[in-house]
C-alpha cells in the first residue's frame, strides 16, 4: 500500500496572489492517518461519486467506474482493501492515494480538514462538490437554488468591491479584466467557505445535508436574466480550481452577447471569455460551453444557430485541445484557432502584451473573408 499519499499530499497553502497570506503549520502528527485509513470504506466513501463495477480479484479485488472528476467509463480505480484509489486519466503519474485525498480533492478542502472528517465520521457524503462530473440530474436549477444564488450573488458583489475584495480585485485586473468588465459579469468575492444547510439551496437533505460555498472570485453564470450556474475561482494552489455551488446547472456562459452577431469566439474559460468580449465584443460574441462531453444542450442550439463562424480558441494543453476537437466535430461551422505566441490561453496571451482584437481579427479574415470585407 502506498503510504506515502496522505502525508505527501498537497496541503493547500494559503498563497494566493489576492488572499492575505495565513501561514500555519499543519500539525500532521496529531492524525492517526493509519487508523483513519483502516476505518473509512472507500467504496462507501467514493459511491455517491461515481458507480463502480469490480473488474479484478487480484489485490483484495479491484473496481472501476467513470472518473468524479474527468469522466471516462473505467478508469477511475478503487481497491478497497488496500485502501487506494487513482484516475488513469487526471491522477499525476497514476499515483495510487488514500481516502484522505480523495477527500481532499472532492470537498475542496485541506488535510487537515479532511482528517477531521473522515476521523469524526462527519456526513462527509452528503457534501458533493462535482464540478466536471455528468450534468446534475435537475436539468433547470430549483427556484430556491436561484434565490439563494441571487442573495450569494449580490453578498459576494457586496464584498468584492468594499475592502475585503482588495486583492481580488487586484486579482482580476492582473487577468486584463476591467472594472466595467467585472461590474457588467456581477463578479463577486466571498472571503471564507462556507457550508450552508440543504434548505437553503433547495437540495434534498437525503442527498446531501450542506452545500459548500467555496471561497474565492464568484462567476455567476446568467441567462435571459435567470440564474443558472454559480462557479468558484478558489485561491491559488487549491485543486480543483474550480467549484461549482452544487444544484446549479452549466447551459453555457455568454449566450446574451451572441445576439446581433454572426461570429463568435468560444473560450474554454469564463475569464476568457470576458476578457475577449472586453477587446473584441464589438467584432464578435463570446461564449463559453463547458466541455461539450455529451454535446451541447438543446437549449444553446438556438442561440448558435444564427451564427455563421464559430472560432473555437480553448487552451493549449492537451485537455484544451480534445475538448476543442469534440466542439469542432459538432458543427461545420465551428473552426479551431490557436493563441499565438504560444500562450496557453486568451489571459495569458494578453498578460505577454498580446493585442486580442487584431489576433482575432486576424482569424475572423482567414475563416470568413466575407465578413472580413464587410467590416
Ligand atoms: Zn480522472
Amino acid at each position: 500500500m502506498n503510504t506515502e499519499a496522505a502525508t505527501t499530499a498537497p496541503i493547500v497553502r494559503h498563497s494566493s496572489p489576492y488572499l492575505p497570506t495565513s501561514p500555519r503549520k499543519e500539525q500532521l502528527a496529531t492524525y492517526d492517518v493509519a487508523a483513519i485509513r483502516a476505518r473509512v470504506d472507500l467504496l462507501a466513501l467514493v459511491s455517491p461519486d461515481t458507480q463502480l463495477r469490480k473488474v479484478a480479484t487480484t489485490r483484495g479485488g479491484e473496481w472501476a467506474g467513470a472518473c468524479p472528476w474527468c469522466g471516462g467509463t473505467d478508469r477511475f480505480r478503487v481497491q478497497p482493501e488496500r485502501g487506494q484509489w487513482h484516475c488513469r486519466q487526471c491522477s499525476p503519474d497514476e499515483r495510487w492515494q488514500d481516502a484522505i485525498a480523495y477527500a481532499m480533492r472532492r470537498d475542496g478542502v485541506d488535510f487537515r480538514e479532511a482528517c477531521d472528517r473522515l476521523a469524526g465520521g462527519a456526513a462527509l457524503s452528503t457534501i458533493v462538490n462535482k464540478p466536471h462530473a455528468a450534468p446534475a440530474a435537475a436539468a433547470e436549477p430549483s427556484d430556491t437554488w436561484r434565490a439563494a444564488g441571487m442573495a450569494l450573488v449580490e453578498e459576494a458583489e457586496a464584498s468584492l468591491w468594499g475592502e475585503a475584495g482588495r486583492r481580488a480585485r487586484l486579482y482580476l485586473h492582473d487577468r486584463g479584466l476591467s472594472k466595467h468588465t467585472i461590474r457588467t459579469w456581477r463578479l463577486g468575492y466571498i472571503a471564507q467557505d462556507r457550508y450552508d444547510a440543504a434548505e437553503v439551496w433547495g437540495a434534498d437533505p437525503a442527498e446531501r445535508q450542506r452545500v459548500l460555498v467555496p471561497a474565492g472570485i464568484v462567476i455567476p453564470w446568467f441567462h435571459e436574466g435567470q440564474l443558472w450556474q454559480l462557479k468558484v475561482r478558489r485561491r491559488t494552489g487549491s485543486d480543483p480550481k474550480y467549484l461549482a455551488v452544487a444544484g446549479g446547472h452549466p447551459l453555457g456562459y455568454g449566450l446574451h452577447t451572441l445576439k446581433g452577431h454572426r461570429i463568435a469566439v468560444a473560450c474554454e474559460g469564463e475569464f476568457d471569455a470576458m476578457l475577449a468580449q472586453q477587446e473584441a465584443g464589438e467584432l464578435m460574441g463570446v461564449v463559453t460551453l463547458g466541455s461539450c462531453s455529451k454535446g451541447l444542450d438543446a437549449r444553446v442550439v438556438p442561440h448558435l444557430l444564427p451564427l455563421a463562424r464559430v472560432l473555437v480558441a480553448y487552451d493549449a494543453d492537451e485537455e484544451g485541445q480534445k475538448g476543442a476537437a469534440r466542439l469542432v466535430s459538432l458543427s461545420a461551422r465551428m473552426r479551431q484557432i490557436h493563441v499565438p505566441d504560444e500562450a496557453n490561453d486568451i489571459t495569458e496571451y494578453w498578460q505577454q502584451g498580446g493585442d486580442v482584437l487584431g489576433w482575432l481579427t486576424e482569424e475572423v479574415g482567414t475563416h470568413w473573408p466575407a465578413e472580413a470585407g464587410r467590416a
